[in-house]
């Protein structure tokens, strides 16, 4: 059976200029370069879970205007349903993002759209509780985040948050994770207490998933179990997105009841392709390329 996914998360536009500087506070520079990138931690897990193979569906908000459109566009093209994604009176959201040529950044993200997913419809809150895993990030209202995973909690569907970008958690969203995903630094802001990130973070939740770049994952539960899984080696060109890329394929083969080391290393597999390749969004494997390296690096 398909793994159902439901997806409660951001949809956002990267405008991405090069320039030889960044500009200081008042100043004006030429830059050399511009592209849009369709982005957003929702939408890029979204992708990447449907990429991966499952049956993935996005809760968000996108605005009345032209990057509304290609939003959806390319995530209808990547397999993903956007029957409930609400296109609202409000910009999509946006992030400004100037990069120099040493590759430092500086990133005004604008949420929009993204801000306006205050509430949950009666068609939402179905879909959630027909789904087998539920991933949410924390780029749009944590209370509509808490929400969800309320609704997912009670008709017994599995929680996974990416607590990403990384805030303060509430106790009652807190309550209802079953599995939190987060990375070195999302570790470092949420672990309560010094000493094992993991450990910490069981304090917090009943399982965590900490990826940590090219080193691989680690995962850690209350029942006692400690996994650390390798990152396949790649020679890293862009390693934008290959937390999303995990987090899809690790939705994926969590709902279809893969052991967790085997999920784990699975995932792996899809971060690594994922930073092998050029690109955001473009970048998430499909499922045959997520097998390819997964074969080759049991
Ligand atoms: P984030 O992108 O959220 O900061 P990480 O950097 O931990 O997250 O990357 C997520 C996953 O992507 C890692 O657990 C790993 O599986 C894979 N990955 C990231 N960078 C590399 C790399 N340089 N080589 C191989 N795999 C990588």
């Amino acid at each position: 059976m398909t793994a159902r996914i439901v997806v409660v998360g951001s949809a956002n536009m990267d405008l991405v200029a090069t320039t030889p500087a960044l500009p200081a506070p008042g100043q004006t520079v030429l830059g050399h370069g511009f592209t849009t990138v369709p982005g957003g931690k929702g939408a890029n897990q979204a992708l990447a879970a449907a990429r991966a193979g499952g049956d993935c569906t996005l809760i968000g908000a996108v605005g009345d205007d032209a990057f509304g459109t290609d939003l959806l566009t390319g995530l209808r093209a990547g397999g993903v349903r956007t029957a409930l994604v609400r296109t609202v009176a409000e910009p999509s959201g946006v992030a400004l993002i100037a990069v120099d040529d040493a590759g430092e950044n500086q990133i005004v993200v604008a949420p929009g759209a993204n801000a306006r997913l205050t509430d949950l419809r009666a068609e939402e809150l179905a879909a959630i509780g027909a789904a087998d895993v539920l991933v949410a990030q924390l780029e749009v209202p944590v209370e509509t985040v808490a929400a969800a995973a309320r609704a997912a909690r009670e008709a017994g569907v599995t929680v996974m948050l990416n607590a990403a970008p990384a805030r303060p958690l509430p106790a009652d969203l807190l309550s209802t994770v079953d599995l939190l995903l987060v990375n070195e630094g999302e570790a470092r802001a949420l672990a309560q207490r010094r000493g094992d990130r993991i450990d910490a973070l069981l304090d917090l939740v009943p399982r965590v998933v900490l990826t940590l770049g090219a080193k691989g994952a680690s995962y850690g539960d209350r029942d006692g179990l400690r996994l650390d899984v390798p990152a396949p080696v790649v020679s890293a060109v862009d390693t934008t997105a290959a937390g999303d890329a995990f987090a899809g394929a690790f939705a994926v083969a969590w709902a279809e009841s893969r052991p967790v080391a085997d999920a784990l290393r699975w995932a792996c597999a899809a971060g690594a392709v994922c930073a092998g390749t050029l690109g955001a969004a473009s970048a998430l494997p499909t499922f045959t390329q997520i097998d390819e390296l997964y074969g080759a690096s049991a």
